[in-house]
């Protein structure tokens, strides 16, 4: 079998193997032309083009020649530097490149400018091209070219060249089935197959590791996540999602939607682009669309949870690399135009934001459901027609140089779905120093108890405990209930209390409320809790039993009930014997309970 293929694979011309043929039927003259990419290319100085260019944009460089082309720009302009992050886990260096007028090239000198900090994040998903070339070049255009020189006056740029590096070096031209070019690209995940975009809470990898001890100490206040998308073909070549709702502080969530948003697609669409919205999901006749905020473990979640401005940036792969790499160059150029006019307000909601910490008694939302009220919105679409597909024996889809328009409700506006009041704070254990390293890791501050401490608290019980059969992103997640008891308890030397009165306040609540999509315990970080380590043997533990059954006449009771509506323990002797091994004084009381407990306000 594997000769036969090799044998056909050797007979087939490689250009065939090695392109993938749905490229978009729907390309309009501005996206051929390209305008603000081919002009940037055409000023550049010829050593400071990249591969792409040189290539004509089929084919992306190694991250040794992105690094190469971010030293360039260092070394040619006093105002921009490398900053050493840390290693990836097959040891290549990760680099911040920070460029500001101020030389303020370290995050307190930064913060003295008084300068809105703009981030622009590449490759996290290293097999969706385009944000990586596309910063190259609007740095070079910044600090060597100079026509956007400007841009620099109120503001710091900070880029991550390549988040996922061990993910861009692994490269094929088999990575991405519906890219249109490079020729070869990186893969998804990282060395050690850790997705980054899902690892922002539980931190797992390395580079997330790296990349939050970055993020603390700069503690951005604009981030831009660049991404490709999949899915099907349709008019827009970049789509996006902006987090300008309820999971972000209101001093924000006002300017992006204010300021941000809307000269953002204005500008976008100035210049040509298909702008949409990122939605997932079918469409449904008569139903409308919803946009929920993204769960923290994700970078516009994480983001938006620490109150700062992001945007998800989603160009299209069946455009052209160009295309694609011309939309993120425009995404982050009239960004910087915002932020150059309205920079020093975003400064101050961020500000806002940092000062005006949690309130204990209030509520948090913890997730989100779609609002009623929704809004009209043209989808732009592309018309369909199938034929039979020889290969798959059934209808195939196949897409038409013409355009669709479908008017639908959008319902961007979220309502909370599971909301909890705000405790005073978090008590935990020493012996979970993986819970407590991993809120430090996310800049959250944690006391050490000393002397006594009484306190009312609620402590959390699990039921209906339930494990997947596969792993996700290397963790086994619990399916549970809860249920919550109130408790007098005094807490000495060797517990922490975590406050929820800091700017970290809500990420220590989404780690620590056991509800929380992205908490410790749903991640699968205390799943020793859940595990029964000692048992009884049915010859030891009879005659136990009945002298139980016979001193407690209301257990007897409840006994015969549960044998009464349930013939499958009734039936079972091992059942029978864990329903009364569980209400005797040798089960493990601490099995099922979360270890962390909650100050009531
Ligand atoms: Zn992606």
């Amino acid at each position: 079998m594997k000769l036969a293929l090799l044998w056909i694979a050797a007979l087939l011309p490689a250009q065939e193997i090695l392109v993938a043929p749905n490229q978009s039927v729907w390309v309009t003259e501005a996206m051929k032309a390209a305008r603000n990419l081919n002009e940037s290319t055409q000023r550049a100085p010829k050593d400071m083009l990249t591969y792409a260019e040189t290539s004509k944009w089929q084919e992306t460089g190694p991250y040794e020649e992105t690094l190469a082309v971010y030293l360039k720009l260092a070394a040619a302009s006093p105002y921009a530097r490398m900053i050493d992050i840390g290693a990836t886990p097959q040891g290549r260096r990760m680099y911040l490149f920070v460029a500001s007028k101020d030389k303020a090239f370290d995050a307190a000198t930064a913060r003295k400018t008084g300068k809105p900090v703009v981030f622009f994040q590449n490759a996290i998903h290293p097999g969706e091209n385009g944000g990586k070339d596309a910063a190259v070049m609007l740095l070079r255009d910044i600090l060597v070219t100079k026509k956007y020189e400007s841009l620099l006056d109120n503001a710091i740029i900070l880029s991550l060249p390549v988040f996922n590096i061990d993910g861009h070096e692994n490269r094929s031209p088999y990575h991405r089935i519906n890219e249109q070019g490079p020729r070869e690209m990186g893969f998804r995940v990282t060395a050690q197959r850790y997705n980054l975009n899902r690892d922002f809470m539980k931190a797992d990898s390395p580079e997330m590791q790296n990349w939050l001890k970055a993020f603390n100490k700069w503690n951005p206040d604009l981030l831009i996540d660049n991404h490709v998308t999949d899915g099907q073909d349709q008019q827009a070549d970049t789509t996006i999602v902006i987090h300008d709702g309820i999971d972000v502080h209101p001093a924000v969530a006002g300017w992006v939607g204010r300021e941000w948003l809307l000269k953002l697609w204005s500008g976008m669409e100035a210049e040509g682009h298909v702008m949409g919205w990122y939605l997932g999901g079918p469409v449904r006749p008569g139903q409308p669309l919803t946009m929920l905020p993204m769960a923290p473990r994700f970078t516009n979640g994480y983001v938006a949870t620490r109150n700062r401005a992001s945007l998800l940036v989603e160009t299209h792969s069946l455009k052209p690399f160009a295309v694609r790499a011309w939309a993120h160059y425009d995404v982050m150029l009239e960004t910087l135009k915002v932020v150059a006019t309205a920079g020093k307000q975003l400064r101050a909601a961020t500000e806002q934001a940092d000062r005006e910490v949690l309130t204990p008694g209030q509520k948090l939302a913890l997730d989100y459901a779609p609002a009623k009220e929704g809004e009209p919105y043209t989808l732009r679409l592309l018309e369909t027609e199938t034929y039979q597909g020889a290969a798959l024996g059934g209808p195939v889809l196949r897409y038409l140089p013409k355009p669709r328009n479908l008017e639908v409700t959008l319902i961007r506006k979220a309502v909370p779905k599971t909301e909890v009041v705000i405790p005073k704070g978090y008590y935990v254990p020493r012996e979970y120093s993986n819970v407590l390293d991993l809120l430090k890791l996310h800049g959250v501050r944690v006391q050490p108890v000393s002397g006594a401490v009484e306190a009312e608290v609620e402590v959390t019980k699990f039921q209906k405990v339930s494990f997947p059969g596969q792993p996700f992103e290397g963790r086994f997640q619990p399916n549970f209930e809860t249920t919550v008891e109130r408790r007098k308890m005094t807490f000495t030397a060797g517990y922490f209390f975590v406050p929820v009165t800091q700017p970290q306040g809500k990420v220590a609540m989404h780690l620590l409320e056991a509800n929380a999509p992205d908490s410790v315990v749903k991640w699968g970080s205390l799943n020793g809790i859940f595990e029964q380590k000692e048992y009884a043997s049915d010859y030891i533990f009879e005659p136990l039993a009945e002298k139980m059954l016979a001193q407690d006449a209301k257990l007897k009771a409840e006994f015969e009930a549960a044998l009464e509506k349930d013939a499958a323990l009734k039936g079972n002797p091992r059942a029978r014997l864990l329903w009364l091994y569980q209400r005797s004084p040798f089960y493990e009381r601490d099995k099922d309970v979360y270890p962390v407990y909650r100050a009531l306000p």
